[in-house]
């Protein structure tokens, strides 16, 4: 193999970035990861009988307000303008998320105007009675603890409106990538300057003299030498129905209690430009279940408390200590990032 000035552990969002950064910049940059394919927990893959992607760890949709990611990633990929909206589904019934006059009139049977909602919700006894619908459950099923225990931050991730807008996201750029999130992996590491080692776990140590950027568990690194980071895991139920359309729509929340699963995929409503798959009299749908971590499980979500916290605290200054060594992305981080977040903080390291 031709000389290495720079490898990159981990070919995620961050790390991929990050390569590709490297290799524009004239270094000759080495991609390894664990896994026998790149693209992290972006990953996805193409059912061979109906043609369609499925996000294999989960629905992804990018989406952004920052200009330079915006720009970036459209070197290496189009979108096809998709823009995500969420149905949730409480008591029978179907809402669209998030919290805005579609749902608090719907809900309420209100006829509320924008100027009307904000004193509206004052009332405790209306914003009690959304929360318990449509946050009190789900949150509880996905982080395996009441609300009141976990990080509020976490719940202010959906937006909370004042008018009929049903976007799911506040960024107005966002989309799939029109030929597939593994055909973004593919463009971004097509560079001669950067070569790629699937199946190639890192070790403390590998790489003598030559700067690592690591985005592979922090813990793992050291050995878990001070403890486990906790995170909280999904297990996903995948489909294949004989129907055109299951849902009518990408992505339905369960936020009642008494529904194991907190949401439902259905891919095929990823790609509405994709007019053969579509008319598939064919779909896929993906049942998500929370479910508890340990040592070796998938970590999807980190969970975030004093301890965990200042439990990866400890092994970032470990991580600081060791010369040539940069850390990053969300497993590297110990952070609920977005892909988006990702790629912005990839952009901004020092090379
Ligand atoms: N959430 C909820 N009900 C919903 C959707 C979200 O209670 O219908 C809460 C839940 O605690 C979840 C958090 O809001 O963990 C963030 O939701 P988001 O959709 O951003 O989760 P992600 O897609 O990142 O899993």
């Amino acid at each position: 193999m031709q000389e290495i000035n720079a490898v990159v552990a981990g070919a995620g969002i961050w790390g991929c970035t990050i390569a590709r950064r490297l290799a524009e910049a004239g270094r000759k940059v080495l991609v390894i990861d664990s896994r026998p394919v790149v693209g992290g927990n972006v990953r996805c893959e193409i059912d061979p009988e109906t043609g369609i992607e499925i996000h294999s760890y989960g629905s992804h949709i990018f989406h952004t307000h920052d200009d330079q990611v915006w720009n970036f990633i459209r070197r290496f990929t189009e979108f096809n303008g998709y823009q995500h909206k969420v149905l949730a589904h409480h008591n029978g019934k179907n809402y669209f998320l998030p919290l805005g006059l579609t749902l608090i009139n719907k809900f309420f049977g209100t006829e509320l105007s924008p100027s009307e909602v904000s004193s509206f919700m004052k009332d405790e006894r209306h914003s009690t009675a959304l929360f318990d619908a449509f946050f009190r459950g789900y949150t509880s099923k996905q982080w395996g603890k009441p609300p009141e225990s976990i990080d509020p931050g976490i719940i202010r991730r959906v937006p909370v409106r004042e008018n009929y807008d049903i976007n799911y996201f506040n960024d107005y750029n966002q989309g799939i990538p029109l030929r597939g999130y593994n055909s973004l992996f593919e463009n971004l590491l097509d560079h001669p300057g950067i070569t790629v080692e699937c199946n190639r776990p890192y070790k403390l140590g590998d790489f003598p003299g030559v700067k690592v950027f690591y985005s592979g568990p922090i813990d793992r690194l050291f050995d878990y030498r001070y403890g486990e980071l906790p995170w909280r895991s999904l297990r996903f139920e995948t489909e294949r129905l004989n129907i055109t359309d299951y849902q009518g729509t990408s992505v339905v929340n369960y936020p009642d209690i008494d529904v194991p699963y907190t949401r439902i995929h259905e891919f095929k409503h990823y790609h509405p430009e994709d007019k053969a798959v579509m008319a598939k009299t064919q779909t896929i749908i993906m049942r998500e279940y929370p479910a508890n971590w340990k040592k070796g499980d998938e970590p999807y979500y980190p969970i975030s408390n004093e301890q965990s916290l200042a439990l990866a605290d400890k092994y970032k200054e470990e991580a600081a200590k060791i010369p040539n060594l940069v850390i990053g992305g969300r497993l590297g981080e110990y952070k609920y990032f977005d892909m988006d977040q990702a790629m912005a903080a990839a952009l901004k390291i020092v090379i």
